[in-house]
């Protein structure tokens, strides 16, 4: 798919050649930098290196300038610093305005986002604003070096296919990515690269938001993103009694986690908060176990970064079977039990 710009945007961009630099959003909350801003700086890496040019990570906040450190040891050559009260809390309106201006002044070439709830935010933002295009949701980043093209990869079509989009004739080229989609980046400890701190004038009585209280989320917090081991289950299980049966009791026996497939939580079985694929969570545990789950695309695209993945399935031509490290095939509940009872006995 390609995004053809018209002549009004070719207009407003004008001499593409004067963007240059790669951009990272250190998202950070409370102090701490978000690890998939971390893994974008991996990724920009990358593709600076390619073009040739600076790796900036644009750090928004309050008294939050020691986590430049952090940003350089990352790979960064630079970090753009707007430190102010008004940005202690994330709102849509203050960021835009400053990483607009900041990108307006200092013209970087490509802008990489988290694709968590603030930075999706930020990207739309920033991008309608900037007049420029956005490919949200990338699960792959490269560059067409001959014409200096993002070439960002996203499921299109309900997951059908995979579309490499570009954006030809808009400057900056954005994109947002996934938690977990990137590698996060080995430590250069002690690195160090410039920081250029702005200054801004943002007043509270000036902003039409103001942040009157921060409440923590309740209810049981499931980080899939983190998890090392993952138990994953289909429709394959049948019903809620072997979902929990066999997932629940798989991940206890290890200590992992448990995930599952739109089905399984379709059908009743488990929160959407444990579904793993293209409309829930990316997930890039030590072992994945997929249970009863045939390997639909929109799953698989949750799954690609796991270092092994274990498939268990009775019918030996499921797709998943195309994507494991290894493949079992047979009754969910006839293997699964073989691997849990000596496992429950250590
Ligand atoms: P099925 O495809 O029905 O597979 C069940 C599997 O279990 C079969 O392969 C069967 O052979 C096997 N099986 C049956 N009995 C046993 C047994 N006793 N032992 C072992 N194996 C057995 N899906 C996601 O998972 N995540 C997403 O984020 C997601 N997003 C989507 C977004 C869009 C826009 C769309 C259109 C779809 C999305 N889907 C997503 C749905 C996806 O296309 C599939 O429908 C879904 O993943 C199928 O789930 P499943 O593999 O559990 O079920």
């Amino acid at each position: 798919l390609t995004t053809l710009a018209g002549a009004e945007a070719a207009v407003l961009s004008g001499d593409l050649g004067r963007y240059q630099g790669v951009w990272v959003f250190i998202e950070q909350r409370e102090g701490q930098i978000m690890p998939v801003s971390l893994e974008l700086l991996g990724a920009g890496r990358q593709l600076a290196q390619k073009l040739g040019v600076e790796l900036a990570g644009v750090l928004l906040g309050h008294q939050v300038c020691g986590l430049a450190n952090k940003v350089y040891e990352c790979g960064a050559d630079k970090v753009y610093l707007v430190d102010n009260p008004a940005l202690r809390y994330y709102r849509t309106e203050t960021y835009m305005q400053v990483f607009v201006d900041l990108a307006k002044e200092y013209l970087p070439e490509i802008i990489l986002m988290g694709a968590t709830t603030t930075g999706r935010d930020l990207a739309g933002a920033v991008a309608t604003e900037l007049r420029t295009g956005l490919t949200a949701d990338c699960t792959g980043l490269d560059i067409d070096l001959q014409q200096r093209l993002l070439l960002a990869t996203r499921p299109a079509f309900g997951g059908n296919i995979m579309a490499t989009i570009v954006s030809k004739a808009h400057r900056p080229q954005m994109a947002t990515v996934r938690p977990k989609v990137m590698r996060m980046p080995a430590l250069a400890p002690g690195r160090q690269g410039a920081l250029v701190q702005k200054e801004v004038s943002l007043k509270e009585e000036d902003l039409l938001t103001r942040v009157l209280e921060i409440v923590q989320e309740q209810g049981e917090q499931v980080n899939l993103q983190e998890a090392e081991i993952i138990v994953a289950g289909g429709r394959g299980l049948g019903d809620r009694d072997g979902f929990q049966k066999i997932c629940f009791g798989l991940a206890e026996a290890l200590g992992g986690r448990v995930g599952a497939s739109r089905a399984a939580v379709e059908a009743g079985w488990i929160d959407h908060k444990y579904q793993v694929g293209q409309t829930g969570v990316t997930v890039a545990p030590k072992i994945y176990f997929a249970l009863g789950i045939s390997g639909a695309i929109q799953h698989l695209v949750g799954i690609r970064g796991a270092d092994v993945i274990i498939a268990i399935n009775t019918d030996p031509n499921a797709p998943i079977f195309k994507e494991c490290t290894y493949g079992l095939v047979g009754d969910v509940f006839k293997l699964v039990p073989l691997l849990t009872e000596p496992l429950k006995e250590l």
